[in-house]
């Protein structure tokens, strides 16, 4: 069975994909600084024949063997990723060089996690892959979002340059359980909001927007994303085909509309409590996922309701409720 080598694969979405590797027989190898992820996360592979952790920060160069890589690691939430900039900007271009150095000499297949901040504020909604994006350079967002788009330059110019395989997912907010409780996205915020009888923390007046894909559907779009093999033809035009896909949920919620739906679940009393909107804060956003269901025959199949309820009892029993 092949090796994979999951970068961040302790963190939220790291932690899901190693699951399912490991359960379709891969060896699988985690890597992760544990500055955003948990053992917690993994706790329930530990002792599992076909996984291992190694406690590596990619900012330093890493040789290990794998056929294929998935570079998951970086923190994801605004709180995280901004409370130590000059970390995050290090993860998303040192560290992209080197896993992409390690692909390259392993001659492993590589999948790197983009998002869709790098659209920033998006002037053409809903988003597609050829938009090239309205980002503040110099804001308190540019870390993540520029750090991304250096590691999407970094992929495309690997493949071109070396005719390396790379494959690369722009995730649109992403939801389900193991995000961490205290990271401070809004999804978590309001379910733990909720279920402790608090107020829920509206930033701004609540009318901005986002488009919130369940963890299961995501996961099966990297999946085959990385499977995805684009064509001679393809190749020669551009040696970086397919280029970046879009995974997300096209259903698009303005904030007061997302706790109006924890608060409809949950039940309880909580009033909404507006907060000062954070500066750049992206007014809407919604992926146009036509290149995945061409490509990759994906969409997502859990909608907002339904993904919100096991969320729900992840938090409910994480705080002991
Ligand atoms: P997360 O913070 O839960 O996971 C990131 C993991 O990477 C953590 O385990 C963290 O400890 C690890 N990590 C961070 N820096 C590292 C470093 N220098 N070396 C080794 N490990 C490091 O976030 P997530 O939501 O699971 O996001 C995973 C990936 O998906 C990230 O690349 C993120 O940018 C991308 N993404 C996520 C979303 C989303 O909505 N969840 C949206 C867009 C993109
Ligand atoms: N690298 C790594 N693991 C490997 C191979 C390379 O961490 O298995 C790092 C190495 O430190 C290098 C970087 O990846 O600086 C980029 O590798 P590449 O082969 O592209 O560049 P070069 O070694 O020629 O600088
Ligand atoms: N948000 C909010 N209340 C919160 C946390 C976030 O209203 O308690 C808003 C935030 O301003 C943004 C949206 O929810 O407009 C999504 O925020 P998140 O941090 O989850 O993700 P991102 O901004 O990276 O899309």
């Amino acid at each position: 069975m092949p090796t994979a080598l999951v970068t961040g694969g302790a963190g939220f979405l790291g932690s899901h994909l190693c699951d399912r590797l490991v359960e379709r027989g891969d060896d699988v190898i985690c890597v992760d600084n544990f500055y955003t992820g948990s053992k917690r996360n993994i706790r329930h592979l530990i002792g599992n024949d076909r996984f291992e952790v190694v406690r590596h920060d990619i900012v330093h160069p890493l040789f290990l063997e794998a056929d294929v890589v998935y570079n998951m690691a970086c923190p994801a939430s605004p709180e995280a990723y901004q409370a130590n900039p000059i970390k995050t900007i290090k993860t998303s271009t040192v560290g992209m060089v080197n896993v992409l150095g390690l692909a390259k000499r392993c001659g492993a297949r590589l999948l790197h996690t983009s998002t869709s901040e790098v659209y920033g504020d998006p002037e053409v909604h809903p988003q597609t892959e050829d938009y090239w994006g309205h980002v503040n350079p110099i804001g308190p967002r540019s870390c993540y979002d520029e750090g991304k788009r250096v590691a999407e330059s970094l992929c495309v110019n690997y493949a071109r340059q070396h005719g390396m395989p790379v494959r690369m997912v722009r995730i649109f907010n992403t939801y389900g359980p193991r995000m961490d409780p205290n990271d401070g996205r809004v999804v978590s915020n309001f379910i733990c909001q909720a279920l402790k009888g608090e107020p829920l923390t509206i930033y701004g007046d609540g009318s901005q927007t986002r488009s919130f894909c369940y963890v299961s559907d995501l996961i099966e779009g990297i999946l085959r994303l990385t499977d995805y093999d684009p064509s001679a033809e393809e190749l020669k035009e551009d040696g970086a085909a397919p280029g970046p896909v879009n995974c997300g949920n096209p259903g698009e919620f303005t904030m007061i509309e997302l706790a109006e739906a924890v608060l409809k679940l949950i039940g309880g009393n909580s009033e909404l409590k507006h907060l000062p909107l954070p500066t750049d804060d992206p007014k809407k956003r919604r992926p146009d996922i036509s290149k995945a269901k061409r490509l990759l025959d994906w969409e997502p199949q859990v909608s907002l309701e339904e993904g919100l309820k096991p969320t729900i009892e992840f938090y409910r029993e994480r705080l002991g409720l």
